[in-house]
């Protein structure tokens, strides 16, 4: 393949967008008002929605007002943090180097910065192409953290009643049009349970012990995903995992633990439902409060959901996904190992492929970067959208 030349301008946009500190604890306003008034100074507005303590905001811009809406260029604009990290470059420096091969290093270079200020510098090739569709921009916050963004973003645009026609989102999949990935749902179990003397644990209810049970259930359902679920293939693991991650409780030796607390992860193959298996754990939990609440009335076990991120399953027949390799040359697709938002907006209704820049390994890893080379067929991309001419295009 030959490879294409990246434009300073995309080069410079990228740039600016990985120097600004997005990681998502942060407020990511900087960025979103550097892309709001780059686009007003092409004529365009930006629609804003913001988190509950306006401290974050998504951004949804249309090129092309008066058309037909169209596809949709997504991407997040939060980024992981670097703490601990042993970076060789400033993680926010977009420091180029020209060896092994031209990359852009920083954090977000990959993971998905690249995606959208190449997406942005075409903004005024959307608004003068002869499409008869709108480009729609949408740039989310809180991705990394759960997907809790776009979640707004998309509630926003149904009541302004936009109704895209299909959605691209710019993951890093090394500009392989992929359709598919597993889900992500993450809770936290918290268990009270009744204090006593270890001497008398009659009069006790175990709190660690009753979590151990449950843990005791997750490990089972894992066990039998690996032995007997329906498989996959294409994923790393080709069947649903489980996995708990942090596990605390108890004081001291003599003392028969009042409270634990752990938390726990589904990820469910496309084909499965993270939502039942939760209810499964919530079921067993039911179980064991009857025996505990004989002893303490007030013992039992509460959970709390950090995310729920459902996996996407789109197909090689799509339309969307035929406009990714059409317009990223490829005749394949493939799967991802990570979630994005892709499974939310085509829940709401919006077909959508994932395809960016960059790969999937050296996000949130230390000196992170995307080569020049892959950028470059962003821009191929976007130039190649920007060149399309009639609706049966897009679906
Ligand atoms: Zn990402």
């Amino acid at each position: 393949m030959d490879s294409p030349l990246l434009s300073p301008a995309a080069l410079d946009l990228v740039q600016s967008l990985v120097r600004m500190n997005t990681v998502s604890q942060n407020s990511n306003l900087e960025l979103i008002h550097f892309i709001r008034d780059e686009l007003a100074r092409l004529g365009v507005s930006s629609r804003l929605s913001y988190n509950a303590d306006k401290t974050k905001a998504n951004l949804f811009a249309t090129l092309g007002e008066n058309r037909a809406a169209g596809v949709i260029l997504s991407g997040h604009t939060d980024t992981v943090p670097w703490d601990g990290q042993d970076w060789s470059v400033p993680p926010l420096g977009a420091v180029v180097k020209e060896l092994p091969e031209a990359r852009l290093y920083g954090r977000g270079s990959a993971d998905m910065k690249g995606f959208i200020g190449v997406a942005l510098s075409h903004a005024e090739a959307f608004l003068n192409s002869a499409a008869p569709f709108a480009i729609h921009l949408a740039f989310s916050y809180d991705e990394e953290v759960g997907c809790f963004g776009v979640r707004e973003l998309i509630a926003d645009l149904r009541e302004a009643g936009i109704r895209p026609v299909a959605c691209i989102i710019g993951e890093p999949t090394g500009m392989v049009p992929a359709i598919a990935h597993k889900g992500v749902y993450r809770y936290q179990c918290c268990v009270r349970g009744k204090e006593a003397h270890s001497s008398l644990t009659p009069q006790s209810v175990n709190a660690i012990e009753m979590a151990a049970r449950l843990v005791g259930k997750l490990r089972d359902m894992a066990e039998a995903f690996e032995r007997s679920e329906p498989r996959y293939e294409g994923f790393d693991v080709p069947f649903s995992t489980v996995s708990v991650g942090q596990f605390q409780g108890g004081i001291a030796d003599n003392v028969v633990p009042r409270d634990a607390w752990f938390r726990y992860e589904f990820r469910d193959l496309p084909t499965a439902d993270a939502r039942r298996m939760q209810s499964e754990i919530l079921a067993q939990a039911r179980t064991l409060e009857v025996a505990m609440r004989k002893v303490a009335p007030e013992s039992g076990f509460s959970f709390e959901t950090i995310c729920e991120i459902p996996s996407f399953l789109g197909s090689e027949d799509d339309p969307v996904t035929r406009l990714a390799q059409r317009l990223s040359g490829q005749s394949r697709a493939t799967q991802m190992a990570f979630g994005t938002e892709a499974g939310i907006f085509k829940q709401s209704g919006i077909p959508t492929v994932v395809c960016g820049p960059g790969s999937i390994a050296q996000a949130h890893q230390a000196d992170e970067f995307v080569s020049l080379a892959q950028l470059a067929q962003c821009e191929l991309f976007m130039q190649r959208l920007a060149d399309l001419q009639s609706m049966r295009d897009i679906g």
